[in-house]
């Protein structure tokens, strides 16, 4: 595996990196109280020309075909700003890289390049509902195929992106008799048609400006081409993007935990108590030291899981100890560093709250870590049985 970025690879790190100063570490503030959705859209608009939408995408379909390091770098840059613009980043890409995966030749041309170019600011990754989360095999929305069209009825529950996004992958049950996990489908799923609705977003903790909704499927009548890939194993197709997924939220949780830690290292230099600058005292070295040292091991451990993938080797395991191991990290990070500011950290008028509400979804959504636990042992005991 190399360790050193590729040109490539170092050209997306530094666009992104750039875009992040620039525009968005600027205004992250606002976009968290809940204010500034239009200057949110057209950054994401300018990511997407910039080419940060479809990182891992070819470039038949508008994808800057920079590989799974690339964009693990680029989502951790743009996080250092941003954890909203970061998710959903992510997201989009993810959703590019399932339909380049599975969809027609007709689905990639009609849909990949409306979010590469921007003309779509977001895409939704529709898998989770109000009785499935953890267990998604467990699904009730249901698509019933009537004559050229399918019928959609059920609920997906905190949908990222749900406010603006073009359109959404949904996964549905399409044969209720088939054994669990073997009887559902993914659709491509416009937004606006009829039938279709999209719940007021959550009100939430932290990333205010990616919003999250419930979407509604009323007798909602989509065209058989809505179909992607084969029928009744579109499971598969989702446990296999939401590996890709968690090399993106575990590389977004490094950058916030980057984040919080390199402004709490710079405060702690200039702060002084006790006549000496706090770097003097050892308690905060060793919070410096835990931290980058966990940081360090979180960037290689997702290294590792967005080569594997690159090369097209296994990744699932890799993905879910990268995206375990980076946000406990980052979680932690973020506990430091607050901690590092003393009441400075718990004051709006300084990152650090952000940072600390920002993170603690990310050992949550594209599996929660308890998960992720169960998928590392399950590879690891069917490896050795
Ligand atoms: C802000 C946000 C954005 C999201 N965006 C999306 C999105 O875009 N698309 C999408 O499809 N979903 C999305 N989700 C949903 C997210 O993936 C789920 O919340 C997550 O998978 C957990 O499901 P749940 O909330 O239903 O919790 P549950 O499944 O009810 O879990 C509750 C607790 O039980 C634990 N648990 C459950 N089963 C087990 C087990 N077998 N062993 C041990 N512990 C277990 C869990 O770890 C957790 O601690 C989002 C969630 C949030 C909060």
């Amino acid at each position: 595996m190399r360790l050193d970025l590729t040109r490539t690879q170092k050209k997306i790190q530094d666009t992104a990196r750039k875009f992040a100063a620039a525009e968005l570490a600027p205004v992250a503030a606002a976009l968290d109280a809940g204010g500034e959705r239009d200057i949110f859209l057209k950054n994401l608009r300018c990511m997407a020309q910039l080419g940060l939408m479809g990182i891992n995408v070819s470039s038949c379909y508008g994808g800057s075909e920079a590989g799974v390091v690339a964009f693990s770098v680029a989502v951790t840059e743009i996080a250092r700003a941003c954890a909203s613009t970061a998710l959903t980043m992510s997201l989009n890409n993810m959703v590019c890289e399932v339909i380049q995966a599975v969809g027609s030749e007709d689905q990639k041309k009609k849909y990949i390049p409306k979010i590469c170019s921007g003309e779509y600011h977001a895409a939704g990754f529709g898998l989770t509902e109000p009785e499935a989360g953890s267990d998604p095999a467990g699904m009730c929305c249901r698509a019933v195929q009537d004559g050229k069209e399918w019928v959609l009825n059920g609920s997906k529950a905190f949908i990222s992106s749900g406010d603006y996004a073009g359109f959404f992958v949904i996964w549905a049950l399409t044969d209720p008799s088939a054994r669990k996990g073997r009887g559902i489908s993914t659709f491509l799923v416009e937004n606006g048609l009829n039938g279709f609705s999209i719940g007021k977003g959550e009100a939430k903790m932290g990333q205010n400006a990616s919003s999250t909704n419930t979407l509604i499927f009323n007798d909602c009548k989509i065209p058989a081409s809505a179909l992607m890939g084969k029928l009744n194993e579109g499971y598969r197709t989702a446990v296999g993007e939401l590996a890709g997924g968690r090399i993106g939220i575990g590389s977004l949780a490094l950058g916030i935990g980057l984040a919080a830690i390199d402004f709490a290292t710079k405060y702690a230099l200039a702060r002084k108590q006790f006549d000496q600058p706090l770097t003097n005292f050892q308690a905060i070295q060793w919070m410096i030291a835990e931290s980058y040292t966990e940081l360090e091991a979180s960037r290689l451990l997702l290294m590792n899981a967005a080569c594997c993938k690159e090369e097209g080797r296994p990744f699932a395991r890799q993905a879910s100890m990268a995206k375990y191991f980076a946000t406990e990290a980052a979680e932690k990070a973020c506990h430091n560093a607050l901690q590092m500011l003393g009441g400075y950290g718990y004051m709006k008028e300084f990152p650090l709250e952000r940072y600390a509400r920002d993170v603690r979804v990310t050992s949550i959504y594209e599996g929660t870590n308890q998960i992720q636990r169960l998928v590392i042992a399950k590879d690891i005991l069917c490896a050795a049985a």
